[in-house]
């Protein structure tokens, strides 16, 4: 029986916000053209504020976090804050200021690996180049690249005889290096010029004094498999918990509690940042909207005393050809329902409180969770929910959707 799942305007809605969000600058864009739309009002953290209760806003930080609330008709310091944390970023190749380089006939791009990356994914796929840069006048500008503009090539097999047998290491530094073009006599690559070129309207390429800039996939996301259930995508780990958190508050209507979605950059690398998750920003805006409200000296500890944080990241399904990765008890399964994370040690911040939490939500919404619980002889991954969690002393629930190949380029 074949489920008509490219029929389903949620999932149709989150391939075309993945395909819009190449990098964290271009998701946050995206999540605050879509919360404008909705009307949400843009505020800057420059700027005094002054909201009502019920108002809707979001604000920016750094480019690469965004986070968006719609008050409640209560105080938070009686009613408390619902949040949902995810994060913007995955892990990738960017460029290194000085780029630009030739070897052996070829035009190269140096690159910087952000976080931990499955490097043998990024091998034979078709790269885009897509980022931020910051002109003369202060002004920050998004582009994308047309087309495909380059490709990190795998070793020919007859030049690697053990590779199937022996496994393929990669060194970050030598073998890494994406082919972006052949040599050509009077002039390199000129990615500057190809920068300036994409941002139109005649922007000179002197004018660009600052860039970051990330490879990706240039396929698009698909739904795939037989029954074209499954999900063909790069960057589900988080894109995939921040649009479920974006169409939550999209969807949610007037309460008591003030309702909060944190997309937080930076988490691929550990999050202590101006703009990550172990940064004042949240606590910075939770100050400021309890601010709207009238104002009494316990009212933010009593506002952290009765919130709840959904920190929504993706976990690992179990793989059919590494069964014996997981816990035998513990084996997230593919279209079975979220997955509630935990750990004893805290790599996640699920404890049986936050747990019951997040199951009577899932009952709410007749959806039954599944449980993630790594081997006692395997590493564990971590997430936002942690440190949020310590910085501001917030009950905390780790969650999130199972997948394979995290984080796989697709
Ligand atoms: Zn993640």
């Amino acid at each position: 029986m074949l489920a008509d799942h490219a029929a389903d305007p949620l999932t149709r809605d989150l391939l075309a916000f993945i395909e819009a969000a190449p990098t964290p600058y271009h998701a946050v864009a995206e999540v605050g053209a879509r919360l404008e739309q909705a009307g949400f009002r843009r505020l800057s953290e420059r700027d005094a504020w002054s909201l009502a209760p019920a108002e809707r806003g979001f604000v920016v930080r750094g480019g690469g976090s965004i986070a968006a609330f719609r008050l409640g008709k209560k105080s938070p310091a009686d009613a408390g804050f619902v949040i949902v944390g995810a994060h913007t970023d995955s892990p990738n190749l960017r460029l290194k200021p000085n780029a630009e380089l030739t070897a052996s006939g070829y035009e190269q791009l140096a690159v910087e690996v952000y976080g931990g990356v499955l490097l043998s994914t990024w091998l034979d796929r078709d790269l885009g180049l897509a980022g931020r840069v910051v002109l003369a006048d202060g002004s920050t500008r998004l582009l994308k690249l047309p087309g495909s503009f380059c490709r990190v090539p795998n070793l020919a097999i007859h030049l690697n005889r053990d590779v199937n047998s022996g496994g393929l290491t990669l060194n970050a530094q030598t073998q890494m290096l994406p082919v972006a073009a052949l040599v050509h006599d009077g002039g390199g690559l000129e990615l500057r010029e190809r920068l300036a070129a994409a941002l139109g309207e005649g922007v000179d390429a002197r004018a660009i004094q600052g860039s970051d800039l990330c490879l990706f996939d240039t396929q698009p996301p698909a739904l795939g498999g037989a029954r074209g259930e499954l999900i063909f995508s790069a960057r589900l780990d988080n894109l995939a918990s921040c649009h479920a958190a974006l169409s939550a508050l999209l969807a949610a209507g007037d309460a008591d509690a003030t309702r909060v979605v944190v997309l937080y950059d930076h988490e691929e690398v550990g999050s202590e940042t101006a703009i990550g998750a172990g940064s004042p920003f949240l606590e910075a805006l939770l100050l400021r909207l309890l601010a709207c409200y009238p104002a009494t000296s316990d009212g933010f500890a009593r506002a952290i005393a009765g919130s709840l944080m959904v920190s929504a990241d993706m976990a690992h399904a179990v793989h059919p050809n590494y069964p014996d990765k997981h816990d035998k008890q513990h084996r997230p399964l593919l279209g079975k329902g979220p997955v509630l994370k935990v750990n004893a040690n805290q790599r996640y911040a699920t404890d049986g409180p936050s747990a019951a939490r997040f199951r009577a939500a899932c009952a709410h919404a007749g959806v039954e969770p599944q449980t993630f619980v790594a081997r006692n002889d395997m590493g564990c991954g971590s997430t936002i929910g942690p440190i949020a969690a310590a910085g501001l002393g917030l009950r905390t629930v780790d969650v999130g959707n199972p997948m394979l190949s995290m984080p796989s380029c697709r």
